[in-house]
Order: structure tokens, then sequence, then C-alpha cells
């Protein structure tokens, strides 16, 4: 059985892989895989860009999301015989029996599916499964130089998968498209001393879990910066201490996403 496994952390978002789908599938007619994507609004891979943080400490994170290929897939039991699963593992709209059927659209809780109005039918990636049958890899992993993007045997990344993650799990649709090095979330900002407008290095800061109660100590550099990244906690409270300086203390850290703090005076005794 075929999977996808993306190593994020791999992935320059040079959107290869999403021009090459294009390059592919437009003005193409793959049938019985699949007819051709229209030039605009369709996103069979899509590269999913998010920038978290403020400046100066911003991340850019990209995320390559094509259609997931559930083993448990909602659209098929949507699609009453017009959604297939292949042997391979693949998941194909049959573009005659899902004729029409707009439904389809909506089943899908990754917005992986797409209408095409001037065919009258509901579009996704199909693992480019017209190129699979020539023996052929998809598109977008055969393009991406940086080799974030990788299709084959689940047997041949069964290393990889043990670590990897999938979207949304709580769905329950088992996607056979694993994510690796996932972008958490980060909490930074800088400590400085206004009086002598100077960074203060080595000052020990204290970001603490405030549902877990657990705590992460870090060390500012040379430029006052501190940086907690990997976090998955909503809610932080974070000390700063030096010697010499009264120590500082900010109580309740909203993190619903990553969140630089920003500059931090500390005041000096
Ligand atoms: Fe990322 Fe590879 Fe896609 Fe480029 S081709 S955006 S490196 S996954
Ligand atoms: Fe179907 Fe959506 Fe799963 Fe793809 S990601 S198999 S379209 S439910």
């Amino acid at each position: 059985m075929k999977v996808f496994v993306i190593d994020v952390a791999r992935c320059n978002g040079c959107y290869t892989c999403q021009i090459v789908c294009k390059d592919e599938h437009v003005d193409n007619d793959w049938a019985p895989i699949a007819r051709p994507q229209p030039e605009t609004g369709h996103f069979w891979m899509k590269m999913k860009e998010k920038t978290v943080g403020s400046v100066p400490k911003v991340q850019v994170q990209y995320t390559p999301t094509p259609c997931m290929h559930c083993d448990d897939a909602p659209c098929i039991k949507a699609g009453n015989g017009s959604v297939y699963k292949r042997t391979d593992g693949l998941v194909v709209i049959d573009p005659e029996k899902a004729q029409g059927d707009r439904t389809l659209v909506d089943s899908c809780p990754y917005g992986a599916i797409y209408w095409n109005d001037k065919l009258g039918l509901a579009q996704k990636c199909t693992g480019c499964a017209h190129l699979i049958d020539e023996g052929k890899p998809p598109r977008c992993a055969e393009a991406c130089a940086t080799d974030a993007l990788k299709f084959g045997e689940e047997e041949d990344f069964k290393d990889l998968i043990a670590k990897a993650e999938v979207m949304l799990p709580e769905s329950g649709t088992k996607p056979r498209v694993y994510y690796v090095n996932l972008p958490k979330k980060f909490v930074a900002g800088e400590v400085w001393d206004p009086k002598q407008d100077i960074c203060i290095e080595d000052a020990a800061v204290t970001l603490i879990d405030k549902q877990t109660n657990k705590a992460l100590t870090a060390r500012t550099d040379d430029f006052g910066d501190f940086w907690f990244k990997g976090l998955i906690g909503e809610n932080y409270s974070l000390k700063i201490e030096k010697e010499g300086y009264y120590p500082f203390e900010m109580a309740d850290i909203k993190a619903g996403d990553s969140i630089n703090v920003g500059d931090i005076a500390l005041k000096s005794k």
C-alpha cells in the first residue's frame, strides 16, 4: 500500500509540488482516473503557508497538503459508489459516476475536494494514479528537490511513519499522508536594560505551562534573546531573573499560536 511521507522541516516552500501538479492536470484529461483540472481555483496539492510570531521573531511555516487518501474516507461513504479506494491505497473520484454530485465537496474534512463548474464535477488529488499505473511516481514527489515530499510503499517508510503525525487525527479518517516535523508553537522575547541601553545576556528565563505546571528554562543569548520552541500548551507564565536586577514576571501569556512577547526591560537594583 502506498503512502506519502512529508518532512515539513525539509520543505523550503518553493511551491514546485503545487506547480507541477497543475502542469500535470490542468488541461490534461487522464480519464478514467481524472478529468482536466481548471486553470484557476483548484489546488490538488495545496501549499499552506503560515507566518507566526511578530518582527523580529517570525517564522514562516510551509505545509504541503494533498488529499490524505484516507483508509476510512468520508468522501467514499458520501459517494455511494462514485468514490473508491484502489488496492494501492489511493482514493479516486470516478469522473463518470460522480458527475453532477456537488455534495462530495463538503464530505471531506480536509477541504481537499474542489468543484469544477465547467465539467459539473468534484475533483481532487489522485496521487497521480495514472502515472503510478505506468510505474512512475506522482509528479509532486518526483519534483521535490529537497526530498521533503516522498511517495512509496508503506513498508519502506516504516521508520519515518513511526515518528510521524497525521492531520486531524480526531476525525478518525486514517490518512495515508504522514507528516514528520510538523511545526509546533514558540514563545520568544528579548531582555534589555533601558538605563544602559544594552541587551542583557545570560538572564535566567523560566516558562511555566499553567495547565501542566511543567517548567522550561532557558538563558538569554548575546542579543538578550530567548526562545522556547516545540510548545503545545495554550497558557503560560514567564519569569526572568538576573543578578543585579529586579525579577520580572509575566503572569498570563496566551499562546493560542506562536508568540513574540517583545522587548522586556529589567530594572537594575
Ligand atoms: Fe516543499 Fe518539496 Fe513542495 Fe518545494 S517541492 S514546496 S520543498 S514539498
Ligand atoms: Fe476523501 Fe478528503 Fe480523505 Fe481525500 S482527504 S480521501 S478527499 S476524505
